[in-house]
């Protein structure tokens, strides 16, 4: 194998790819990284700040200043922002659901692929999962994968994680803010959602975990 190798694994909300990205990742050696991440920590500072999502200009420049870094603590991925660990917060609703439209402003995906492809060069293995991975920031990747499940799977299997963390929600809100998420992310103008070209699309609707894992490393040792 070359030295610098990227596996990119982009595909629409809830299909699985953080998890099948860690463990890929944690089975051939390499590291992950959860792209969809490094949104929600500028987002999160935005609704910190009461900012305007329409104030692009703003967001542009506070995208710039913010110091956004990874680390990882037993293999899981941590994000820190200016500093401050914010791997669990950027999960609330409240940043899922403004994180599309922060997504869509030119500057903020500037410094963020900026840093993506910095931390290629520093980790050099690196499966990296997102939206625009093997089309836009990675296009000569040596692997590409687009993951997909159906909308009724995605949306239950979202609705299992919550329940499990103890949140009691509807399947129907569920599917609805996804539906809106993927919306937005494959109709914008930049980088939006769609299958990067020479990418393998794997639809993991009735596939157990293992086996799109397998599956991928499979690809690999093509
Ligand atoms: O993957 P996750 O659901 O955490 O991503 C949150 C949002 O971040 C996506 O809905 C999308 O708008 C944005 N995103 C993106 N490009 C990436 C990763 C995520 O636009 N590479």
């Amino acid at each position: 194998m070359k030295n610098k190798t990227i596996i990119t694994i982009d595909g629409p909300a809830g299909a699985g790819k953080s998890t099948i990205a860690k463990i890929l990742a944690e089975r051939i050696g390499f590291r992950y990284i959860d792209t969809g991440a490094m949104y929600r920590a500028i987002t999160l500072k935005i609704l910190r700040r009461n900012m305007e999502f329409t104030d692009t200009v703003g967001i542009e420049k506070l995208a710039e200043e913010t110091d956004i870094r990874i680390d990882f603590e037993n293999g899981s991925m941590k994000i820190y922002s200016d500093g401050e660990d914010v791997t669990e917060e950027i999960r609330k609703k409240e940043v899922t659901d403004n994180t599309s439209r922060v997504a869509a402003i030119p500057g903020v995906r500037y410094k963020l692929a900026k840093i993506q492809r910095q931390s290629a060069d520093r980790l050099m293995k690196v499966v990296f999962e997102g939206r625009d991975m093997g089309s836009i920031v990675f296009p000569g990747a040596d692997l590409k994968v687009y993951l997909d499940a159906g909308i009724q799977e995605r949306a239950s299997r979202r609705w299992q994680e919550l329940r499990e963390k103890g949140m009691d929600v509807d399947i129907e809100e569920i599917k609805l803010s996804i539906k809106k998420r993927d919306r937005l992310d494959e109709s914008r103008g930049l980088a939006p959602l769609r299958v990067p070209e020479n990418a393998h699309v794997l639809d993991s609707t009735d596939l157990s975990i293992e086996e799109v894992v397998n599956r991928i490393v499979a690809l690999l040792d093509r």
